[in-house]
């Protein structure tokens, strides 16, 4: 079987102990523009997403039976699971269980992924301008305090391929959501989402050199990334995936 390009995280490449990857549009069965699209819900026939599910996982060694996949409401609500399985109304997961595989499913928005060595916990966030408003990254910070009393200095994170400032624009009702430093504005305005979730990363206590951002648009990025700003109905979707192996 042809290997499939995977995206990967520099930061999270010194750690034995986590595996991650994230996918492309590339490696599917399923026909254009889905390709390698891991999503039940965007009208893609079920046994090519679940062809294309075993084909990425597999690429990484994970059985789909070891996943646990949010089903994501661009809400702020993060769960800590112990358990592989489906969680409802979530967009962010936390866990210290070995084995147990957390999933983001994203087009555009971001997709946050969190690393602590020292308290051995992970995490995964989905988060579009909504669950960025919703302060669901700050959640995530504070939930691993709580739950692993991860100190947010030890956090390691990656944010994934999404919506660049290059291509998102946005209207004026969202765009007078957000402080002036984050949209570029000439006769349009662009929103930053990587910057913004940066900075709040920041906020909540995590080291600025412990953050790596992916360069890549999925919107600018056709070959590479399905997005739904530029696919609309018939944007397949990517999956990021982060779990603890000993
Ligand atoms: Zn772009």
């Amino acid at each position: 079987m042809k290997a499939i390009p995977i995206i990967k995280s520099k930061l999270f490449g010194f750690y034995e102990q986590i595996v991650f990857g994230f996918s492309t549009r590339i490696g599917g069965v399923s026909p254009d523009p889905y390709g390698m699209n891991l999503s039940f819900n965007v009208g893609d026939e079920y046994i090519n997403v679940l062809k294309n599910r075993e084909k990425f996982f597999g690429e990484l060694k994970i059985g789909l039976d070891e996943l646990a996949i949010p089903r994501q409401v661009q809400g702020n609500t993060v769960k800590r699971v112990f358990i592989q399985g489906g969680y409802d109304n979530c967009d962010g997961l936390i866990t210290n269980s070995y084995g147990v595989f957390l999933t983001i499913s994203t087009a555009d928005c971001l997709p946050v992924f969190l690393f602590d060595p020292v308290s051995k916990s992970i995490g995964a966030v989905h988060a579009g301008w909504r669950g960025l408003l919703l302060n669901i990254i700050p959640n995530a910070i504070n939930m691993m305090w709580k739950e692993f009393q991860s100190f947010p200095e030890n956090i390691k994170v990656f944010i994934g391929p999404a919506a660049g400032v290059c291509c998102y624009e946005v209207q004026d009702d969202v765009a007078s959501k957000f402080p002036d430093e984050i949209k570029i504005n000439s006769m349009k305005k662009f929103l930053d989402l990587k910057l913004l979730a940066k900075k709040q990363l920041i906020n909540s206590g995590v080291n600025e050199k412990n953050i790596e951002v992916s360069e890549y648009c999925t919107i600018c990025n056709s070959e590479l990334f399905h997005s739904y700003r530029r696919d609309r109905e018939r944007a397949g979707r990517m999956m990021g995936v982060i779990g603890l192996v000993r």
